[in-house]
């Protein structure tokens, strides 16, 4: 069984209304009818890999990230072989990425950060992946869920506009949004929630057009924010 993570503190919060909890609890429920074995759709086979298709997968899709990263694992298997990669080798092999000169950059920085402070493993410790180059809070809550069972909702893009509208959050920032949801939904239900969240917003939840019509939580659902739909 994996080590527990170190967790990011929470902020005390005032308790969520009533009316909200159970929208909540109607919202994972469907969730969980509808994708019962949610799980993330980015392909790795070690903490080290999943930490590069993560960092990769900033504003790209997960598609594009599974695509490069076979070829990139077979030449730099871990963070021994990444850190001492060249930056321009690294470019070439993720160069159908969004924004790969950047990532290039911050993989090979990342592998010898991992190499000097980490004796080349991902630490299971929020603090010290956040402080990784080309790493963020969300980066640190996809790695240390996915790797290592810690509990955390890792807030990008889908997650973020589902939560507005479904009235769960009000909020523009990822951080406040994900205190909205922790205060939410019970913890042991964040992993899922978040793989979840993803796969009805790719899905369904469209950003320009979502689907409501054939949405499972068009009952409970205020649609904040929402001006046409499927
Ligand atoms: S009802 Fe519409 S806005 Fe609400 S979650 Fe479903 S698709 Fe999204």
């Amino acid at each position: 069984m994996s080590p527990a993570a170190k967790t990011p503190a929470k902020a005390s919060r005032p308790r969520p209304p009533t009316a909200l909890k159970r929208r909540a609890e109607g919202v994972l429920s469907g969730l969980q009818a509808a994708y019962p074995d949610a799980r993330t759709e980015l392909e790795y086979q070690s903490p080290f890999e999943l930490l590069i298709a993560t960092v990769l997968s900033a504003q790209a899709t997960d598609k594009s990230v599974n695509a490069a990263t076979p070829a990139l694992f077979a030449a730099y298997p871990d963070a021994q072989a990444m850190s001492a990669a060249s930056v321009e080798a690294v470019e070439a092999l993720i160069k159908s990425i969004g924004l790969y000169r950047n990532k290039a950059k911050n993989l090979v920085a990342l592998s010898g950060l991992l190499l000097e402070r980490h004796g080349g493993e991902v630490p299971n410790d929020f603090a010290a992946v956040v402080a990784l180059p080309g790493a963020g809070r969300k980066t640190a809550n996809v790695v240390l869920s996915n790797a290592y069972g810690m509990a955390a909702i890792a807030v990008d893009t889908h997650v973020g506009r589902l939560a507005r509208r479904l009235g769960l959050s009000e909020q523009m920032n990822p951080d406040k949004v994900e205190l909205d949801l922790q205060a939410l939904f019970p913890q042991d239900s964040w992993i899922f929630l978040h793989h979840a969240l993803i796969l009805h917003g790719r899905r369904v939840c469209l950003a320009r057009r979502p689907l409501c019509s054939s949405c499972t939580l068009l009952s409970l659902c205020p649609r904040l924010g929402v001006e046409s739909s499927g």
